[in-house]
């Protein structure tokens, strides 16, 4: 592992800087606006409307197939959407007010700054969100509109939460892109760790986790002495900041180098992810034109038969899918022959099984949406409202799609890469269960059966 802060000196010397964070969310926060407007009062047709092609096509590609995979959640840096409540919470845009509003912090905060439930501490909400958000896709990636109702409010809701509880309780527990975006962040080559475990040790201060005179606490509730996961750090950088013994490093590691799922809710976030991946890739490449048309029900007036899909891609995630897992883990249990472990905790650990591969479904998903349709993006930013202006000159840029016949040459590597990456991650984790290569080697069989399945069927899809 190389630390970044120690190769490009740099770079630690701007995450330190007090304003750093407000620089780098002030532009996409008035860019984000600005789609927002343009949401409202720009063209109806979504590939015209700067909301949609930037959002739902730029956005997205960039966050799962670069920041994701090369730079953790880099996005929960610059995200405008909590910062209203982050600010107003402060009371500061940039500098650290001293106060003692918290007993135990070193900084004033305004608002009630009630501790988040004890039951809620986990990501169901956010399983829960993101899947109903999923039943109604086909609205929200093609109606400005929608997009409006959905992102603004997600504004609306974080700010109000930031001033009833503290910190970032909206972005732990409720935000629908921050499960997958934890998920998906422990294949990451990025994570920000501690650099010397004894020093941390010695200093009892925990300046990084209570914040000090220059830094605020930190918003996710992760202690950088003990986090061993990308999962909850918003990579904020106030702990860097706040380490007095220069502590803290970004390390720039192996792929799947985090490969511990640690409860029943991330498990589901892992099939949730990719039970989506198939429905969305069903629904967009399936032949079957009547999904399509449950899906657009308002367009359609296909009410019948949008609630049959939205109960389908319930059961699909929330049972079918995961009563298959258990009776392939049942299977893998009783191969391994060993008492190390009951069957809860393998479901439980095995299910990283579908993070690798669910992350590259995912990106192999995207290869056609920026190849295919990029070409949106160069006519819209000369006409973000689909008003008819030509601000750079490219409004009549003609939808051409990229080397078409390239994308499954693309998605068939992707699709391998997951598997491999899934397969090597597993024997990893049972080695760590079972301590012993037999052990591991037999339990992984039922699992690498079930996931060369799942590459198998994402091939057919994709590639025909
Ligand atoms: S968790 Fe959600 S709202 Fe919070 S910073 Fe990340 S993407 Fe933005
Ligand atoms: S661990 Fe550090 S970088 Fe991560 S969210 Fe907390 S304070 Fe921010």
């Amino acid at each position: 592992m190389v630390d970044l802060f120690e190769k490009i000196p740099f770079l630690k010397k701007i995450v330190k800087l007090r304003a750093f964070q407000f620089a780098v969310i002030f532009p996409n926060f008035f860019l984000f606006y600005l789609f927002l407007i343009a949401a409202l009062v720009g063209t109806p047709v979504g590939n015209r409307n700067i909301m949609i092609v930037f959002v739902w096509i730029f956005w997205w590609v960039m966050l799962i197939a670069f920041m994701v995979p090369f730079a953790s959640r880099i996005w929960c840096t610059v995200c405008p959407l909590p910062i209203i409540g982050e600010w107003l919470q402060r009371r500061t845009l940039v500098k650290v007010r001293e106060g003692s509003t918290i007993p135990g912090f070193k900084q004033e905060f305004f608002g009630l700054n009630k501790q988040w439930p004890k039951r809620w501490r986990n990501i169901w909400l956010q399983n829960i969100g993101f899947l109903l958000l999923a039943c109604f896709s086909a609205h929200l990636v093609t109606r400005p509109i929608f997009s409006v109702f959905v992102l603004g409010g997600m504004i609306v809701l974080s700010t109000i939460l930031a001033l009833i509880y503290r910190f970032r309780a909206f972005c732990m527990y409720i935000c629908p892109v921050s499960g997958f975006l934890g998920l998906y962040a422990m294949t990451s080559k990025l994570a920000l760790r501690r650099k010397d475990k004894a020093v941390c040790d010695v200093h009892k201060g925990r300046e990084c986790f209570l914040g000090s005179e220059r830094s605020y606490p930190c918003s996710w509730f992760q202690n950088i002495c003990t986090m061993d996961r990308n999962n909850y750090c918003g990579l904020c950088m106030e702990c860097v900041k706040s380490c007095p013994d220069n502590n803290v490093g970004l390390f720039w590691r192996p792929f799947c180098s985090d490969v511990d799922i640690k409860g029943i809710d991330e498990a589901w976030k892992s099939f949730i992810m990719l039970c989506l991946a198939f429905v969305y890739s069903v629904n967009l490449l399936g032949p079957w034109g009547v999904l399509k048309d449950w899906a657009n029900f308002t367009e359609t007036g296909q009410w019948p038969g949008f609630i049959l899909l939205a109960l389908g891609i319930i059961l699909l995630c929330m049972v079918i899918f995961p009563a298959t897992y258990y009776l392939f883990i049942k299977w893998s249990k009783a191969l391994s022959r060993s008492k190390n472990v009951t069957t809860k905790d393998l479901f439980i650990k095995y299910s990283y099984a579908f993070v690798p591969l669910g992350l590259l479904v995912w990106i192999a998903f995207s290869v056609p949406l920026i190849m295919i349709n990029g070409s949106y993006i160069i006519a819209v930013i000369s006409d973000p409202l689909g008003w008819g202006w030509n601000i750079f000159g490219t409004t009549h840029f003609p939808w051409k799609p990229l080397l078409p016949e390239w994308v499954p040459y693309i998605q068939i590597p992707l699709l391998l890469m997951g598997l491999f990456y899934s397969i090597k991650s597993l024997y990893k984790i049972g080695m760590k269960i079972f301590s012993e290569k037999e052990a591991t080697v037999r339990s992984l069989i039922p699992m690498a059966i079930l996931l060369s399945l799942i590459t198998i069927v994402f091939l057919r899809l994709y590639v025909g």
